[in-house]
C-alpha cells in the first residue's frame, strides 16, 4: 500500500513495530527494540520491512531489529543500497546499526527513545560511544602486518569488472 502522507505511513508502521516487538518480549525472541524501513515511490511511501530484535531467539548478538529491517528491506526490493529509504525505530540505533544503515546507504532514519533510555535499561550502547570517543577500552584492536592480507586490495583492483558498494 503507497501512503500520499509520511507520517500517517510511520503511524501505521509504528503500530506494527510495537505489536510484534511486544509478541517478542513476551515469547522471549529479543529485547524491547524493533524496527521497520519504508521506500519513497514517487513522492509517496510504503513499508517494506518490519522486524524487532532477535538476539535472545538466535544466539545472534548482531540480530538487531535495525539490522534485520535493511536486511529484510534489501530481500523485498532486491539490492543492497537502500538510498530510496528511510529507517524507523523505536530506540536510537546503536553505532552497529548506525554503520548498516550507512553502508546500505540510507539518508534519514527516525527514532523515538534516545541512548541514554536503553542504558538505563541494562543495554551498553553508551559504552560502545565512550569507546569510539576514546573514553574507555571495553574491546583491544591489535594491528597485525601480514603482506598476504595486502594481496586481497591487489586482487581486487585487478578486477576489471566489479560492483562498488
Ligand atoms: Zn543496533
Amino acid at each position: 500500500m503507497l501512503y500520499t502522507d509520511l507520517d500517517e505511513c510511520i503511524n501505521v508502521l509504528t503500530k506494527l513495530i510495537i505489536n510484534k516487538t511486544l509478541h517478542n518480549i513476551a515469547n522471549n525472541v529479543g529485547g524491547p527494540f524493533g524496527a521497520g524501513v519504508i521506500q519513497i515511490v514517487d513522492s509517496k511511501y510504503r513499508i517494506v520491512a518490519v522486524q524487532s530484535n532477535e538476539v535472545l531467539l538466535r544466539d545472534d548478538p548482531t540480530a538487531h531489529s535495525e539490522m534485520l529491517a535493511i536486511k529484510e528491506a534489501c530481500k523485498v526490493l532486491g539490492k543492497k543500497m537502500l538510498d530510496d529509504c528511510i529507517l524507523v525505530t523505536t530506540s536510537r540505533s546503536c553505532p552497529m546499526c548506525l554503520s548498516a544503515a550507512m553502508w546500505a546507504r540510507i539518508p534519514t532514519i527516525y527514532y523515538s527513545e534516545d541512548y541514554d533510555k536503553a542504558h538505563k535499561h541494562g543495554f551498553i550502547d553508551d559504552d560502545i560511544y565512550d569507546y569510539i570517543n576514546g573514553r574507555n577500552h571495553i574491546i583491544k584492536e591489535v594491528r597485525i602486518k601480514n603482506e598476504v592480507c595486502d594481496k586481497l586490495f591487489a586482487e581486487w583492483d585487478k578486477k576489471t569488472e566489479k560492483e562498488m558498494y
